[in-house]
Parts: C-alpha cells; structure tokens; sequence
C-alpha cells in the first residue's frame, strides 16, 4: 500500500482585506441577570467604546463583553513571492 506524503507547505495567514472586520460589546453588568445592552457591530472599536462610555454614564454599569472577529486568507509561499514582486518588493 502505497503512503501519501504531504509536503509541508509554510502557508501565511492573513487578514482578508475584503472582509471587514467586526467589534461589538455586550453589558453584563448586573447582580442576578446581566444588562445585555449592545453597540451593535462596527467596523472599527472607536464606535463600540464611544458606545460604553455612554452607557456606562448613564447607568453606572462598568463591565462588557467584547467581541472581535474578522476573516484569514491562507496563502502558499509561491503566492507571497508573486505578490511581493507584483508590488514591486514593497510589503
Ligand atoms: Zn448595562
């Protein structure tokens, strides 16, 4: 039986600049159930911390959840070469 070899292939993993990233936080502060207040998802953190900053004045709650997320792109070695010769070595 023949064994199949994979080769190792040291891919780059990078944010895909196609996709936005997304930040949000979520209240929880409170004693028995949390608050749940939300920012709502954005595409950078200014707005979500503008958005604590307010709530937290208004209702004197100081704990959130933050979430992050946003997209990776694999990229084989062969590609990142190609790349950086396409933008003329600057990266
Ligand atoms: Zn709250």
């Amino acid at each position: 039986m023949k064994r199949r070899v994979f080769r190792y292939v040291p891919f780059t993993i990078e944010q895909d600049q196609t996709a936005e990233p997304e930040y949000e936080a979520r209240c929880v502060s409170g004693d028995e159930s949390e608050c749940g207040a939300q920012s709502g998802t954005h595409r950078d953190p200014g707005p979500v911390e503008e958005c604590q900053r307010k709530h937290t004045q208004e209702t004197g709650h100081r704990r959130y959840r933050r979430d992050f997320g946003d997209y990776a792109v694999m990229r084989p070695p062969a590609e990142v070469a190609e790349l950086a010769r396409v933008n003329g070595g600057a990266a």
